[in-house]
């Protein structure tokens, strides 16, 4: 049996950082906080420490640690620094003149920093003429988790940091973008490990009145809530805290308030905790209380409505909804069809993974429930909206099953995975969305994820050059070998000393005495090559792939001449068994007196260990099954420090690796056997390390400097560097999603709706009439020299006219096209040309109308062509959008909207009936 239990858990109360003894039996019945007042000189320290933005402004962190330095390195937490200094020390502060300057500097800091109009001021000043983007008046971002700061936790892992990292960015760039998200009593568990290597959970409580957070409240002063009807006629009542994020507000809603039952308050209790009835609560919270707690914002500062909302991942779908909900009940009193269309074209989705598993999904009767419909099948829970109408929303294959992230599509007329490999691989995996178009015509595209340089690059490098400013580059090729060689074995041997502190608690922690952990003093070695492995124990990351052969993996690691030390982090969910062992098996296998000294696991994995090993770490490996990695960003964090990625082509690094800024590892993609494949893959990693990475780094100079992986660093911080940065993933977001969105918001709304009411009755004409729209044929002219003999010169032209029964639409409405290409063996037209046929008249004898289009085949070769009609409307983005595709009769699949039929492309089974020879 694996699990046991934690020894120091029985001990009677346990020392923390700080020599106090905590009591584990007896629990706070209460907590209150008790504030010294500042001296009123030092009255902006408590401005600094209630803006996250100090969590990357070294300045500011460097004013904190002043205050106090062992407090500050104890938990970089400025609240608890401020309420735990001894106020001898602030009465010194109070007259020292030369930190009053500093504070003061850092104080107008904050205000230029909040004042500055930064790149979107710019940006929004260049859209003037342009009817497709319009800078967005203001940007709501949902999320259900944020990882802004250690200090703030309410993230897990990847999900919660970019999401983070996405506040910061749009604070630095100047984005009129609001955060919403939810306030956890607890947040994600904090990981310890018994003593035996099995993975413990606790819990630790946050207390919001000692966090950076302020509670909304009206004009006099009382809290402001927002309610949502529940089954049973019973009420949810959420106040909302604020954190600010440098120019950011952040709302987060609590459910723990006296007025809700038991099972309301537990709402927030924690994040990812509970089973599916919870977790639907959770997103009803998130998505429908978020948009009130947003219009609650709006109304008490004065700030403009957003004019997009961005849900990041399924979980904040309810927000769309919602919105519905706002225009049908509202003033607007638009019909469902209308408000929904208004909804579509101003809300941005985006998917996170591609792991089946890692979708979102419910029981539709569990949704049903809170829907919580009447006797007439309308939702109590969304203001008389039609439920069956909701429920289509998040249609799935499985009749059972309401998806969260269909929904998430069909209410989101922009979308995007976080690569542009996850772009592609959602672009099959979502296909049935949109039946009848091949996987490369679904309308999903990809911003690839990128993390926050002032939170992740480490002071040394940034003290050289802010990695976002364009001269950054210049700098990086200027400067010596020697100098980047001293900042990377800085960097690691700062590592090194927090190997050790963290192994000797660790060690402490799991029952261990002192006298069994002499050896942890001396573990690691500040000049070894450092490699490290940080990632949520998820099956597909594969945290035991370089345990696949231990005995080369050993040799690797304890060559005398040329030694490897390896540092692993990484929490499994708690609920998965699997997840744990696999770390335990891990800690076991560190636990070999010939091995402790090069490799540990180190427990709890957050923001403030993350810091340490980005910097510090010489080689980042990531070895997950691809292609279930959608981006991944640790590796991203490493580079801006220098890091050497050692990954497979998975996520970002598939699009980024250059041959120059590191390895790929070799992916048995093809190989189906799951086992076959870890050994090949491992293999292929056991042979990266043997023979390129490990000679690389031992190939040292005269002076001691391993020149061309020095190079290779240069490399990565000038050229990749810039790639990874989040600021280029919110200029991305804003410029090809944001201001479309914003644009197509306005028009759609502009004269009461008209855009919206025509979009929605066109829609509605589709569900009609489209059943009835054929193409009966096409044909070519015929006189030219392209179809007489299929090996004739490129550029030769063919006119294309096909017969299109409109079924009762109008000419306007459909978009008929020409594909042209080579055919393969198959008959498959191959990466077709697509050319608009234009109306040629008609209608001809049986009252088609005819359209026609010119085309040249571009190559050589036996070509096929093949036409198509789609609905067209001034309103929509993308061709395949609605779904709706007609093929020539017998030729392809024919289908409707929100009809979830197997995905095959038209490439399959169309096309080649109609080759021209
Ligand atoms: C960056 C980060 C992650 C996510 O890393 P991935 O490579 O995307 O798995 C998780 N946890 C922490 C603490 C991080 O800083």
């Amino acid at each position: 049996m694996s699990h046991s239990v934690n020894r120091t858990a029985l001990a009677s109360g346990r020392s923390n950082a700080r020599g106090s003894v905590a009591y584990n039996r007896v629990k706070a019945f209460r907590r209150f906080t008790v504030r010294v007042p500042l001296p009123d000189s030092l009255a902006d320290l408590s401005a600094l420490a209630h803006n996250l933005r100090w969590s990357w402004h070294t300045p500011t962190q460097n004013i904190f640690a002043t205050v106090d330095p062992e407090l500050w390195a104890a938990d970089r937490d400025p609240l608890r620094l401020l309420s735990e200094v001894a106020p001898e020390r602030l009465a010194e502060l109070s007259t020292d003149a030369a930190f009053l300057d500093k504070l003061n500097e850092a104080a107008s800091d904050l205000e230029s920093y909040l004042a500055d109009s930064a790149w979107f001021g710019d940006y929004s000043g260049t859209l003037d003429d342009d009817p497709t983007h319009s800078p967005p008046v203001g940007i709501a971002y949902f999320s259900m988790e944020f990882g802004i700061s250690e200090v703030l936790p309410i993230y897990s892992g990847g999900l919660g940091i970019l999401a983070g990292d996405h506040l910061k960015a749009a604070s630095d760039l100047g984005l009129p973008l609001i955060g919403v998200g939810l306030f956890y009593r607890s947040g994600y568990f904090r990981q310890s490990l018994s003593h035996d290597g099995w993975q413990i959970e606790r819990y630790p409580v946050n207390d919001p009145t000692a966090l950076p957070l302020t509670l909304l409240t009206d004009g006099e002063g009382a809290p402001v809530t927002i309610t949502i009807p529940m089954p049973g006629s019973r009420v949810l009542t959420a106040q909302i805290w604020v954190a600010t994020v440098g120019r950011i507000p952040l709302l987060l809603l609590d459910s723990d308030l006296a007025g809700n039952d038991e099972e309301l308050r537990a709402i927030t209790d924690r994040l990812y905790g509970g089973d599916q009835n919870h977790r639907i609560k959770q997103e009803i919270l998130l998505g429908i209380g978020g948009t009130r707690a947003i219009r609650e914002y709006v109304r008490l500062t004065g700030r403009a409505q957003p004019s997009v909302f961005h849900m990041n991942e399924g979980h904040a779908g309810f927000l769309g909804v919602e919105r519905i909900r706002e225009l049908v009940t509202g003033p607007e009193a638009l019909d469902f069809d209308t408000a929904e269309s208004v909804v579509r074209a101003s809300n941005v989705f985006t998917t996170h993974t591609p792991v089946p598993a890692g979708i979102d999904r419910f029981p539709v009767d569990l949704v049903r429930y809170y829907l919580d419909p009447d006797t007439e099948g309308r939702s109590r829970l969304l203001g008389g909206l039609d439920t069956a109408t909701v429920l289509d929303l998040g249609d799935e294959a499985d009749p059972n099953i309401f998806n969260m992230a269909h929904m998430g599509f069909r209410l989101g007329q922009r979308s995007n995975g976080v690569s542009e490999l996850h772009g592609e691989v959602s672009r099959a995996m979502f296909a049935d969305l949109w039946p009848g178009f091949d996987a490369d015509e679904v309308p999903i595209g990809s911003v690839t994820n990128g993390v926050h340089g002032p939170t992740w690059v480490a002071p040394a490098w940034q003290h050289l050059t802010d990695p976002d400013s364009p001269s950054a580059e210049a700098v990086y090729r200027e400067l010596t070998a020697e100098k980047i060689w001293t900042q990377r074995n800085d960097l690691r041997a700062e590592l090194v000393d927090e190997v050790r502190r963290r192994a000797l608690a660790s060690g402490r922690d799991r029952g261990f005495t002192d006298a069994e952990l002499g050896w942890t003093t001396d573990i690691f070695d500040p000049n070894a090559l450092t490699i490290g492995f940080a990632r949520r124990a998820a099956t597909y990351k594969r945290l035991t792939l370089m345990l696949r052969d231990p005995d080369r993996l050993r040799a690797i690691l304890t060559n005398p001449d040329r030694p490897v030390q390896l540092v692993i982090a990484g929490k499994a969910h708690p609920a998965d068994d699997g997840g744990k062992s696999l770390i335990q098996q891990v800690v076991r296998f560190t636990e070999d007196p010939d091995l402790r000294d090069r490799m540990i696991f180190l427990p709890d994995y957050d923001i403030s260990m993350a810091r340490h090993i980005y910097a510090g770490c010489d080689v980042w490996l990531n070895n997950p099954v691809r292609p279930l990695e959608a981006c991944g960003t640790s590796g991203m964090k490493s580079a801006l420090n220098g890091g050497l990625n050692l990954s497979i082509l998975d996520g970002w690094w598939d699009e980024m690796a250059d041959g120059e800024n590191g390895w790929a590892i070799g992916s048995a993609e093809g190989v189906t056997d799951e086992h076959r494949r870890d050994d090949l893959e491992a293999q292929a990693l056991y042979e990266l390390l043997e023979e390129s990475v490990i000679p690389l780094f031992y190939g040292r100079d005269e002076a001691g400097i391993p020149q061309r992986w020095v190079e290779m660093v240069r490399h990565t911080l000038a050229e990749l560097g810039p790639k990874v940065l989040a600021s280029r993933m919110v200029r991305d977001y804003t410029t090809a999603l944001y201001a479309p969105a914003a644009s197509s918001f306005e028009l759609i709304c502009a004269d009461d709706y008209a855009g919206a009411r025509d979009l929605a009755g066109f829609r509605g004409q589709l569900n009609q009439r489209w059943g009835a729209v054929q193409i009966l044929g096409v044909e070519d002219s015929g006189s030219d020299a392209a179809t007489a003999d299929p090996e004739s010169t490129p550029g030769a032209s063919v006119t294309l006219t096909a017969h299109v029964e409109l079924g009762g639409l109008t000419p306007e409405r459909v978009a008929v096209q020409a594909l042209v290409g080579r055919v393969s063996a198959e008959g498959d037209i191959l990466d077709p040309t697509i050319t608009e046929m234009a109306p040629t008249g008609g209608p001809d004898a049986s009252g088609r109308t005819l359209f026609s289009a010119v085309v040249s085949p571009r190559h050589s070769g036996r070509h096929g062509y093949t036409a198509r009609v789609l609905p067209k409307h001034p309103n929509l983005t993308d061709d395949a959008e609605l779904g709706f595709v007609r093929y020539p009769s017998g030729t392809a699949e024919d289908a409707g909207p929100g009809v979830v039929i197997t995905a095959s492309g038209y490439g399959a089974t169309g096309a080649a009936a109609v080759t021209s020879s």
